[in-house]
């Protein structure tokens, strides 16, 4: 299997050339040179596989995916990083993303029960696995310098946290992360791990990240690598997931279901997006945004409209706040057919100029809901608020906002019919405080986090300076 980039490239690459990679050369994102399909058989196979704990249930059904994908790491070797990253030990379950059902057909898909309590580690932790052993293959190391506002960071920490050859340098705004998303992070006292606490905003943060990036000569000699949402490896690894959510909702595989996933830079539903082109029955793809809309106007209009910061919300799903969706190009690449050129007339220089583009009176869009499944809708804060509390009165289970955004939606596009399955993102303690308003208590604390804000922490707070971050990434990666 070779990967291309979606703003037409000629170069084809390996997974594991690309596996450290961000961007493909031409600004482009990377993507198989086409969909494997699963027929009939295989997909009866994979069923067994994944109901059989003796033949290895989720682990062995990511190795059968991965697979697919992966063609230069010897299978013996790609079956062990699978077994080690994903175990009960890892995700508090055998099932390792087992279904709860609400309504009668109606499930949520729980994707939060590894360290970090968000879905993030369900690719993350296999990137940890990957990353360490490419680089031990290569004698190479790599410095992951990255910004997060929460969610993104702490599933890195610990993802690498004691890995071979990696380094993690953590740019967060001081003072502004949840204290539980603080001490989730702070609290790691691995060598390898660094938290940096900027006195700014996360846009500062970002902004350090891009200078570092763009001082080519400091990344090269540096070994500055990331970890962000655009890396095929983390999208490839969520895939298996809606294997498995669909394996649990049917009992044999004449029978569709419809997926709905809260959604951001696009990353968890673009996975979507490919277990459907491989052939999983999955009739409707449903993104559910919050105010945060952009991409709930897209698919209403066809119009794809980056926000200005002003423009863009601070909300109670803060995972989902973007201006911009990071992963959509992969989407729209092919439902222009692959047409790489005009992928990059899209999302090159004509996006940073205009800052939107319309495909409403597009024959590919015009047809896209039949023929990619998707959907779309929005959620706000007082719709979050009243989801938990309903969900709570109806079903006695606690949902986290974002999650909170999916079922709203999911509520008003599910027919009845087929299962519907939407993506549990995050536990509600990593946003109690939005849990408090709606329900007037604190959410359950899983016990591993009694307490945790109380820990040491290991943190360095530093001035938004790009040069004082370079000073410390290099007296520390000796
Ligand atoms: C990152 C995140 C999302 C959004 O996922 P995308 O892949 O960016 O669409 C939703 N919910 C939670 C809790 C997250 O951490």
């Amino acid at each position: 299997m070779l990967y291309l980039s979606t703003r037409g490239h000629p170069d084809r690459k390996h997974f594991c050339e690309i596996l450290l990679e961000g961007l493909a050369p031409d600004g482009g994102l990377y993507l198989p040179e086409r969909y494997p399909q699963v027929d009939a058989a295989t997909l009866a196979r994979w069923r067994e596989v994944f109901n059989d704990a003796a033949a290895g249930g989720y682990a062995a059904l990511a190795f059968e995916i991965l697979s697919l994908y992966i063609d230069d790491i010897p299978a013996a070797d790609l079956k062990a990083l699978c077994d080690k990253t994903y175990t009960e030990a890892v995700y508090g379950t055998a099932a390792i993303v087992p279904l709860k059902q609400l309504d009668d057909g109606f499930y949520l898909e729980a994707l939060s029960n590894g360290p970090t309590l968000a879905f993030k580690d369900m690719a993350m932790q296999l990137l940890g696995h990957l990353f360490e052993y490419e680089l031990a293959r290569r004698g190479e190391e790599l410095n992951i310098l990255g910004a997060t506002s929460g969610d993104t960071g702490s599933a890195a920490e610990y993802a690498m946290r004691g890995k071979k050859g990696v380094r993690v340098f953590m740019l967060s705004p001081h003072g502004r992360m949840s204290p539980f998303q603080q001490a989730q992070m702070f609290s790691l006292m691995d060598e390898n791990i660094h938290n940096i606490a900027i006195e700014g905003v996360f846009d500062d943060c970002q902004d350090i990240v891009k200078n570092v990036s763009n001082d080519l000569a400091f990344k090269r000699q540096y070994k500055i690598g990331t970890v962000n949402s655009i890396n095929w490896a983390r999208l490839l690894a969520q895939v298996v997931y809606y294997f498995a959510g669909y394996f649990q909702a049917t009992a044999n595989d004449a029978q569709q279901v419809s997926f709905t996933v809260p959604s951001g830079n696009f990353g968890n539903v673009c996975a979507g997006h490919v277990a459907r082109m491989m052939g999983l029955p999955i009739r409707q793809l449903v993104v559910a945004t919050n105010e945060n809309d952009v991409l709930d106007e897209f698919f209403r209009t066809g119009t794809y409209r980056v926000r200005a910061s002003a423009d863009t919300h601070e909300t109670s799903s803060p995972s989902m706040d973007i201006s911009k969706a990071s992963n959509f190009e992969r989407f729209v690449f092919d439902l222009l057919g692959r047409d790489g050129e005009r992928t990059k007339a899209l999302f090159g220089a004509g996006l940073s100029e205009q800052g939107r583009f319309d495909l409403g009176g597009d024959p590919a869009f015009a047809d896209a809901a039949a023929r990619f499944g998707f959907v779309s809708g929005k959620s706000t804060h007082a719709d979050r608020l009243k989801t938990i509390k309903v969900t709570d009165d109806r079903f006695a289970v606690v949902i986290d906002t974002h999650t909170a955004d999916g079922v709203k939606v999911a509520r008003e596009v599910w027919n009845g019919q087929e299962p519907m399955i939407v993506l549990e993102t995050a536990l509600p303690i990593k946003f109690a405080q939005t849990i408090v308003e709606a329900l007037g208590h604190e959410p359950d604390r899983p016990a591993q986090f009694e307490g945790i804000e109380a820990l040491p922490k290991r943190v360095q707070v530093m001035p938004a300076d790009t040069a004082a971050v370079q000073r410390y990434v290099m007296a520390h990666c000796a």
